[in-house]
C-alpha cells in the first residue's frame, strides 16, 4: 500500500505547488470561489486525512452533501465546479485544511475557468498531465484499499 499513497501524495504536492502563485492571487478576490457546499469530499479522502492526523470539523458531514450534489446534478440544478454560497466546513483561515498533500481527490483535479483562461500555457499543459497521473495513482490507490477476497 505504501507505493501508490506515496505515489498520491507525490503527485498533490506537485499539483499544489504547480498552483501556489495562483491562488494567492486569484482565489481571494474570486467572484464565484469554489471551496463552496456541496463538497466533493470521498470516505477515501477523509480516511487518509484522518489516518494523517487531521480531525473532522464539528458538524462537517460530507457523505450527505455528495448526496446532495448528486440529486442536484440529476436535476441540473448546477453546473459542474460550481457551489453554493456557504463555505465548505474543511475551509479555515488559510484555506483548506486537509493535510496539504492529501486533499480530496476531486478538489485537487479541478482546473477552474479562471485557471485556464489565467495559467499560462505550458503550466496549464503540465497541470492537465498531473490531473491525469493523479486519476491514475488514485485508482491504483484505490485498487490497493479494495479488500482482497
Ligand atoms: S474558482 Fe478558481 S480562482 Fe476561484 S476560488 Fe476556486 S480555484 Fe480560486
Ligand atoms: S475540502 Fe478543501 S479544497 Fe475541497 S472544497 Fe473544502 S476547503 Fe475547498
Amino acid at each position: 500500500l505504501s507505493h501508490p499513497l506515496a505515489a498520491y501524495r507525490q503527485t498533490q504536492a506537485r499539483l499544489r505547488d504547480l498552483f501556489a502563485s495562483f491562488t494567492a492571487e486569484h482565489c481571494p478576490t474570486c467572484p464565484h470561489p469554489c471551496c463552496r457546499k456541496p463538497v466533493r469530499v470521498g470516505p477515501v479522502d477523509v480516511m487518509l486525512a484522518e489516518a494523517h492526523g487531521m480531525e473532522m470539523p464539528e458538524g462537517a458531514d460530507p457523505a450527505s452533501e455528495r448526496v446532495e450534489l448528486g440529486t442536484r446534478y440529476l436535476s441540473e440544478e448546477v453546473p459542474e465546479g460550481c457551489g453554493g454560497d456557504v463555505p465548505c466546513d474543511f475551509l479555515g483561515p488559510r484555506g483548506c485544511t486537509f493535510p496539504r498533500d492529501l486533499m480530496p481527490y476531486e478538489c485537487t483535479r479541478y482546473i477552474c475557468p479562471i485557471m485556464e483562461r489565467e495559467l499560462p500555457p505550458g503550466q496549464l499543459r503540465i497541470a492537465k498531465r498531473l490531473v491525469r497521473r493523479l486519476d491514475d495513482d488514485y485508482r491504483k490507490l484505490k485498487d490497493a484499499l479494495r479488500p482482497r477476497r
